[in-house]
């Protein structure tokens, strides 16, 4: 298709949804209803190293592995990105974008501000959405209350929290203060819905304007 150059490009159908942020801040919590909420969307499981912690379970929080089989699978380039976090290895898997474009879905991606911009990087049209604790002492209020982690390692969470706050305020889409569950919630979804509303993401197939051709004209074209 022949584009113009003052007509900014339509995002491509899928949406690429990319929550960070520092852990303790509520970010899972709302990932997960975000998948009850919109049929289409689909939760992204990396890969980690890390031991599980409390109710995880295996293949649904994420695929729990060894570090051998982790690296095997940096080199077989089965991740899109990947990141060493409080020593453990993270990955998020490729095949869900792929399912994310073909079926006009929503890929949900659960994981650290490297990796959201390494995303954005490939995918100009992600969203890179940042939760916010209300306050750093409502974080480690938070962290503590888990009573999975040792004092050691919630020390280091909340440092490394304070550097993820800094490179997620400067560089993410949206910013949403998580001091309600509830209208954290209402603002993650209404961020869902107006992005879900963006010329390129629209079904236009389901549009009728008495001409046969017309949705087709303006159907986005496969990138
Ligand atoms: P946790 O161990 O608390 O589940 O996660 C620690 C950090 O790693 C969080 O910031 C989480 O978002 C991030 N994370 C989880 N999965 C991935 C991933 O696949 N890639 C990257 N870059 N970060 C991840």
């Amino acid at each position: 298709m022949k584009t113009n150059p003052e007509i900014p490009a339509a995002p491509a159908p899928g949406l690429l949804l990319v929550l960070s942020a520092p852990s303790g801040a509520g970010k899972t919590t709302l990932a997960r209803r975000l998948e009850q909420e919109f049929p289409r969307a689909q939760f992204s499981i990396s890969y980690t190293t890390r031991d599980p912690r409390g109710q995880e379970k295996n293949g649904v929080d994420y695929h729990f592995i060894d570090a051998k089989t982790f690296l095997q699978m940096v080199n077989r380039g089965d991740f899109i990105e990947w990141a060493e976090v409080h020593d453990n290895y993270y990955g998020t898997s490729r095949g869900i974008i792929d399912s994310a474009f073909t079926s006009r879905g929503i890929a949900v991606f659960d994981i650290d501000v490297k990796g959201g911009l390494k995303i954005k990087s490939r995918f100009p049209d992600a969203v890179l959405v940042f939760i916010l604790p209300p306050s750093m002492e409502e974080l480690e209020r938070r962290l503590r209350g888990r009573g999975t982690d040792k004092d050691e390692t919630i020390h280091r969470r909340l440092l490394a929290a304070r550097t993820e706050i800094e490179k997620g305020l400067e560089s993410y889409d949206y910013l949403i203060i998580n001091d309600d569950l509830e209208a954290a919630f209402t603002e993650l979804r209404s961020i869902v819905i107006a992005e879900q509303a963006r010329r390129g993401r629209v079904d236009l197939s389901r549009l009728n304007l008495q001409s046969p051709d017309f949705a087709q004209k303006w159907a986005p074209q496969e990138k």
